[in-house]
């Protein structure tokens, strides 16, 4: 594999435009390709301006109309909220739940990993993403960290651990009440696999950290870089998996099990400010993972990323069926069983 490369390609698609009266119109369409997965974005100069068609703005009026009713239900708001949330077995985290000042982490009710937590972030059941403080925002990633260690540390097998987010229901949050998702796993979901694998390839072929390098690249070509916060470097992604994606670097740090304080301040600083921007473009929503190298194992072929994206605005009568788990991990949620289909449907056919 040569080494970084930002390659792009045309297409050009025509056709006789109803919209101009019939004339044969060309759009010119530049794809990307990522430098790492190969993985394509593509970007038609025509839609610009025409965002609001497959991207309408926050609704933020009937956002805090859904606060108000959805606060009733939410079982991270009552003031006995602590009585009610899941507890972890005894000999896992002897503690039952883990907490870090506002921040408080217990088992997902409804977990998709092995090992699946959510995080409370603080008391506010509504908060647009301008009110996101990296002091809380630290609190939140300090508990996940501390919870993705003992997690490592009470089995060793688990060393494939990601931090995630999906805010608001068109990111497929199910509560509107802030919260992160913690995963600590035997095996990487697909994307991080993914992620691993390249980077173990790109090593393999040129001797270098695919991460470090593409931080000296964009560092000298100024066109995606945005600077950093304390150990953590940030950039636009050069082919997104998602709309307005941002990511981060630890260029120094391999995996979690590296992390220190000044690595939560860090990505608490960077997010605070993403999360300020994203408010101000009107936004309201967004999935993020922050991945790491397996624990345990020496891999100076990965140092630990983060990857931020924008989901659909918050506007009535909008859900998706796509969260963090296949937005950021590329894993997919089996709701009804495929044996459970085929007996449905061979009932049918019979
Ligand atoms: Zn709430």
């Amino acid at each position: 594999m040569p080494e970084i490369i930002f390659e792009k390609s045309t297409q050009f698609a025509s056709f006789h435009n109803p919209l101009m009266g019939g004339e044969l119109t060309t759009h010119e369409l530049e794809l990307r390709y990522d430098p790492l997965t190969r993985h394509q974005s593509v970007f038609n100069p025509g839609m610009e301006g025409k965002s609001q068609m497959l991207y309408p703005d926050t609704d933020f009026d009937y956002m805090r109309e859904r606060a108000e009713e959805s606060k009733a239900s939410c079982f991270l708001c009552p003031e006995n909220w602590k009585e009610n949330v899941p507890r972890f077995p005894q000999e896992m985290i002897s503690e039952g739940i883990l907490e870090q000042n506002r921040a408080c982490l217990f088992p997902n009710l409804f977990p998709v990993g092995g090992n699946h937590a959510v995080v409370r972030l603080g008391n506010e059941h509504l908060r647009f993403l301008n009110e996101m403080p990296a002091d809380l925002l630290q609190e939140g990633i300090q508990v996940s960290l501390d919870y993705i260690k003992r997690c490592h540390q009470y089995d060793s097998n688990l060393r494939y651990c990601t931090m995630n987010a999906n805010y608001m229901f068109p990111a497929g949050a199910s509560v509107m009440h802030p919260h992160f998702q913690i995963m600590a796993l035997p095996e990487p979901t697909t994307y991080h696999k993914r992620l691993l694998d390249y980077s173990r390839t790109f090593y393999q072929d040129t001797a270098k950290c695919y991460w470090n390098e593409l931080l000296t690249r964009e560092r000298e070509l100024q066109e995606r870089w945005i600077g950093n916060t304390g150990t953590c470097d940030w950039i636009a992604s050069y082919s997104p998996g998602g709309f307005n994606e941002i990511m981060a670097v630890w260029p120094e740090k391999e995996s979690f099990l590296e992390w220190e304080e000044e690595d939560v301040q860090s990505l608490a600083k960077g997010l605070e400010k993403v999360l300020q921007l994203y408010h101000e473009m009107n936004l309201s929503t967004f999935n993020f993972s922050c991945y790491s190298a397996p624990m345990g194992i020496k891999s100076p072929e990965f140092k630990c990323v983060f990857r931020i994206a924008n989901r659909q605005n918050v506007v009535r009568h909008h859900r998706t069926d796509d969260f963090f788990v296949q937005k950021m991990l590329g894993n997919e949620i089996i709701l009804n069983r495929p044996e459970t289909l085929a007996d449905w449907l061979r009932e049918k056919m019979g």
